[in-house]
């Protein structure tokens, strides 16, 4: 807000909140006060109605400014027998922070769900260390597609990771990939998986003389690391590979966020010789006249607008339009989620060449990838083979 709007008015917003809190804590008997920049903590005795207390000071915000729109973030949690205060202030910081990301409220009272996904959160945390060091997180593979041929030819794969948990069993990555990122924890277990699908296709590479391409995703915290590049060079000269056999991904929102810094990482990674691919196209807003100008050498079209296809025009001139402009850009299009033999249908119509998604395959583990692969491949092919 400072940065936008310049310290003054950022400091009369805080004053008038600050004196709107106080207001409140004195009506009701509370206790209040400011325990960081922009953040206040109000005791109010039993009772108090939150929503209530949540629109008069969202108001009072209004107030301040016609053009700016000041955002209140407010996190409660209830009295309860045998809490210490400081652990009630806790569980209420735990809601506020709840109030961005994926909860589109803006008013979050603690609940037992919360409480749920704070011990599983926690648990995953301290059990990370473990869970690499004992070789529980496992690479599956999703077969990628040439679709110009029938049937359709694996021409690679993208590693996706998951977590054998002894005791929570299976747990996918939307579980704990945006965890790491928040915890700044990403970077090790990436490594993990670039090292794990580097020895994969070495592996291959020894069995059936073929390389076979993965694709494996980048965090955008990974984008930052100064060690990036030194990292996956060291990746790929241990095990013997070329900058072929490793494929990056990296999502566009990525691009969006911080623009000037991603381009410039991702340009030098392809300067010396890594493909990298666009993730989730289409999601991140990045404007289709600014992607001549970015670095990429393939978009992943996000599944979403596949997904609809069918039914919803606006998503099948969506696809279209964004076919056509890689086209006319030479940018190679990965359709991801494709489902049913419609969309694959659509797709080929409009020119898309690689698909991935569970009509073709779901990720695989390696053995069963392997199989899926080799069958299809003959030993001479000259497309994969390796000299
Ligand atoms: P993503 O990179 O967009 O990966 C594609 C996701 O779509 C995968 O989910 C895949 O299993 C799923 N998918 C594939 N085909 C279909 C389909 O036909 N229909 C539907 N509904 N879904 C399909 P997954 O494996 O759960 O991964 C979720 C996300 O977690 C990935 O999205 C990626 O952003 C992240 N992720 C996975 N592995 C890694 C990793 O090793 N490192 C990092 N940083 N992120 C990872
Ligand atoms: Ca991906
Ligand atoms: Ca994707």
């Amino acid at each position: 807000m400072n940065a936008l709007n310049g310290w003054e008015f950022g400091d009369r917003v805080l004053r008038a909140l600050g004196d709107e809190i106080h207001a409140v804590s004195i009506e009701t008997g509370g206790i209040a006060g400011r325990f960081g920049a922009d953040r206040f903590d109000l005791y109010c005795p039993h009772g108090i109605d939150h929503k209530s207390l949540f629109d008069r000071l969202q108001n009072k915000l209004n107030t301040l400014s016609h053009n700016v729109n000041i955002r209140l973030r407010m996190g409660v949690m209830e009295w309860q027998a045998g809490l210490e205060p400081v652990q009630m202030f806790d569980r209420a910081r735990t809601a506020c922070s709840m109030a961005r990301g994926h909860y589109a409220e803006h008013l979050i009272v603690f609940d037992e769900e919360i409480r749920d996904r704070e011990i599983f959160e926690q648990r995953l945390m301290n059990d990370l260390r473990r869970g690499l060091d004992s070789y529980e997180f496992e690479v599956h593979y999703q077969p990628q597609y040439d679709i110009r041929t029938d049937p359709p030819k694996p021409i690679g794969a993208e590693a996706l990771v998951r977590w054998r948990h002894p005791e929570l069993g299976l747990i996918p990555p939307d579980d704990f990939i945006p965890l790491f990122e928040q915890n700044g924890q990403i970077g090790i277990l990436d490594k993990y998986v670039w090292q794990e699908v580097a020895r994969q296709i070495a592996r291959w590479q020894d069995g059936y003389n073929v390389t076979v391409p993965v694709a494996v995703n980048l965090s955008r915290v990974d984008v930052f690391d100064s060690e990036l590049e030194k990292t996956l060079e060291d990746t790929l000269r241990q095990n013997g590979l070329d900058h072929s056999a490793l494929k990056l991904e990296v999502t566009e929102s990525a691009y969006t966020e911080n623009a000037t810094r991603v381009i410039k990482v991702v340009e030098s990674l392809r300067k010396s010789g890594f493909k990298v691919g666009m993730d989730d196209f289409g999601m991140g807003y990045s404007s289709l006249s600014m992607l001549s100008s970015l670095p990429v050498d393939a978009l992943k079209m996000d599944g979403v607008f596949i997904q609809n296809i069918e039914h919803d025009a606006k998503d099948a001139q969506l696809v279209a339009l964004i076919l056509g402009i890689a086209d006319t850009l030479k940018i190679p299009v990965v359709a991801e989620g494709v489902e049913t033999e419609a969309q694959m249908a659509f797709l080929k119509n409009l020119g898309c060449e690689m698909v991935q998604g569970f009509y073709l395959s779901r990720p695989l583990q390696a053995p069963d990838f392997e199989r899926l692969f080799f069958e299809s491949v003959k030993p001479d092919d000259p497309g994969t083979a390796t000299s």
